[in-house]
Parts: C-alpha cells; sequence; structure tokens
C-alpha cells in the first residue's frame, strides 16, 4: 500500500514462545545462524536476530525474538510481546506436558498482542519419532480449533525450520501489503 514505497522496508516483530526446553532457541539459531546446540541452556543475553527474506522482489526483515529463558519462571513480559506480528507457539512433541501448556501460551499471547497476530503451532523434535508422544492429528486439530498454521519442525535436523518461520512472515507481510 502506499505506507510502503519502493525501497522502504518492512520489519516484522515475531517471538517464540511455549515451554522450556523445547527447543525454542535452538529453531532460531538453527534458522538464523545454520547452529544447533545439544547441550544449550538459557540463553542470556541475545534478545532477537534480524533475518532478511525476499518476497515478491521485495525485501523483509524478519525480527524474531527468543525468550532468554524467563518462560522457567512464568515470567514473559509485557515488553517482549509488545508490537508482536507473529509469533511461534511451539511444543515437544516427545513430551505431552508441553503440548497441555499450548492453551497457556496462547491466552498470554492474546492478552497482550492484537488478534490480528499471525500464529504458527510448531510441535518440535519431530527426529523423536520414536519416542512420540503427542500425535501429528492432535497437534492438526488443535491448530485448526485455534486457529493457527501448523508444521512439525526438527531444529536438529533442519526439517522444516525455515519453513516455519517463512510461512509467518508471508503471513504477515499479505496482510499488509
Ligand atoms: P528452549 O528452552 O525452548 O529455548 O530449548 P533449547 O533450544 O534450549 O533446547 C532444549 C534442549 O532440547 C537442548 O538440549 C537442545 O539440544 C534440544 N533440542 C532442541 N531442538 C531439538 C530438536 O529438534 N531435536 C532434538 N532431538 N533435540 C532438540
Ligand atoms: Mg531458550
Amino acid at each position: 500500500d502506499d505506507d510502503h514505497e519502493e525501497g522502504e522496508e518492512y520489519l516484522f516483530k515475531i517471538v517464540i514462545i511455549g515451554d522450556s526446553a523445547v527447543g525454542k532457541s535452538n529453531l532460531l539459531s538453527r534458522y538464523a545462524r545454520n547452529e544447533f546446540n545439544l547441550h544449550s541452556k538459557a540463553t542470556i543475553g541475545v534478545e532477537f536476530q534480524t533475518q532478511s527474506i525476499d518476497i515478491d522482489g521485495k525485501e523483509v526483515k524478519a525480527q524474531i525474538w527468543d525468550t532468554a529463558g524467563q518462560e522457567r519462571f512464568r515470567a514473559v513480559t509485557s515488553a517482549y510481546y509488545r508490537g508482536a506480528v507473529g509469533a511461534l507457539i511451539v511444543y515437544d512433541i516427545s513430551r505431552r506436558t508441553t503440548f497441555d501448556s499450548v492453551g497457556r501460551w496462547l491466552d498470554e499471547l492474546n492478552t497482550h498482542s492484537d488478534t490480528t497476530v499471525a500464529k504458527m503451532l510448531v510441535g518440535n523434535k519431530l527426529d523423536l519419532e520414536n519416542i512420540r508422544d503427542v500425535s501429528v492429528e492432535e497437534g492438526k486439530s488443535l491448530a485448526e480449533a485455534e486457529g493457527l498454521f501448523f508444521l512439525e519442525t526438527s531444529a536438529l535436523d533442519s526439517t522444516n525450520v525455515k519453513k516455519a518461520f517463512e510461512m509467518v512472515v508471508r503471513d504477515i507481510y499479505n496482510n499488509v501489503s
């Protein structure tokens, strides 16, 4: 639209939420730096990573925020959500409790942001298929019921990681351009 003449930039804030140890930090490091850490501790320091994506010849920047471990203390602040236009809500397919928490994370997201936020439900650790604890169907039907996109990913082997972030970015872009 008129707010975005040629040469102007698109910058979208995207937040990653979900229980501790579901792989949020590794999804981001896999996407932004193609790195994976088997022994990652709660990341302290880096607040967000900015990634440039080409959509229809336009440069779109995704500023992707990671929680830096506050989720362990249920203290993800409103500042974290402020201005977000996209969100990845992550659970671990091998740990049902993390799937059971998705509703709580959605409530928190909805409290702190407006309804037009593009949301992707992410079932991470797809490489742990042999100890799967949440079926694909359960993930799918929750996503359908809540109006979310849905993908299963593996930050370890990279499956669907780029796709998960870029589907969100593309949806945001489609809604503003
Ligand atoms: P966060 O607390 O949600 O940020 O989770 P982390 O990214 O710190 O990951 C927690 C643990 O899960 C670490 O030991 C990671 O190596 C591991 N992990 C993260 N993603 C995957 C994945 O896709 N597959 C497997 N097998 N392990 C993962
Ligand atoms: Mg983390």
